[in-house]
């Protein structure tokens, strides 16, 4: 069996047995990859503190053919997040977006985009980012990359760009104009649509004072988190925390 590595952040560990745990990681270079760590509860285990919430880690591991669980020989941290997670909230936030992206990533599918786009949020929120906006920042680009982020700017049915609000459809693939909504159910803030648009053009690295006020943030949470639980089938377990 050939030694591989990759970099890659911890999204989740929990113990196994007396002394092991298991290890989800997000590979730069691999996507998902969940690995055994034999010891790593021991004290003074060779693991230490690099499999702490988003860790960012070099794994060794080893892959056998046909099994699921890589074995995870060593892992080398390069980054921690773990000072900033002493608050609460920020703790939360970091354990949501590790379940999001378990959740919508395949097993051992390459996504270079997500990966960079946590990692610069990650250090966003160590700088002191405000963790409301980066969280709406995380969930348009975390829709956007999946495939699965309505075109906020115009009517689905007519085209015409929005002036005013819009409905999401109810399949929530397209918003439609007060004219042509057959139904009007979730109302679609015009604010949503600027949000989408500024993420798309600004680094989550942001100055104060933030572009959008916190009663537009809530507006605009309101419709990710409804696109987000329409696409996974259910509430994510971290959501009810924020
Ligand atoms: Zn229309």
């Amino acid at each position: 069996m050939p030694l591989e590595q990759s970099e890659a952040i911890v999204l989740r560990s929990f113990t196994v047995g007396d002394q092991d745990k298991i290890v989800v990681f997000f590979a730069k270079n691999k996507g998902i990859i969940k690995g055994i760590a034999k010891g790593a509860r021991k004290f003074g285990s060779r693991f230490g503190s690099s499999l702490e919430l988003m860790s960012v880690v070099k794994i060794f591991y080893y892959e056998k053919e046909g099994k699921d669980l890589v074995t995870v020989s060593n892992c080398d941290l390069l980054e921690s997040f773990f000072e900033m997670q002493k608050d609460l909230k920020t703790s939360f936030t970091l354990s949501y977006f590790s379940e999001l992206i378990e959740e919508f990533s395949p097993t051992r599918a390459k996504n270079d985009i997500l990966y960079r786009l946590l990692l610069s949020i990650l250090h966003t929120v160590k700088k002191g980012g405000d963790v409301n906006f980066l969280t709406r920042y995380f969930e348009v680009w975390l829709l956007k990359i999946s495939g699965v982020l309505p075109d906020f700017k115009k009517c689905k049915k007519c085209g015409k760009p929005f002036t005013n609000r819009g409905w999401l459809s109810s399949k929530k693939d397209g918003v439609f104009c007060n004219q042509c909504a057959p139904q009007k159910k979730e109302e679609i803030m015009p604010e949503l649509g600027a949000f989408v648009q500024w993420t798309k053009k600004n680094p989550p690295s942001q100055k104060e004072p933030l572009p959008f006020s916190p009663q537009q943030l809530e507006a605009i949470k309101k419709t990710l988190n409804s696109l987000i639980i329409f696409h996974l089938e259910k509430k994510p377990k971290t959501l009810r925390y924020l």
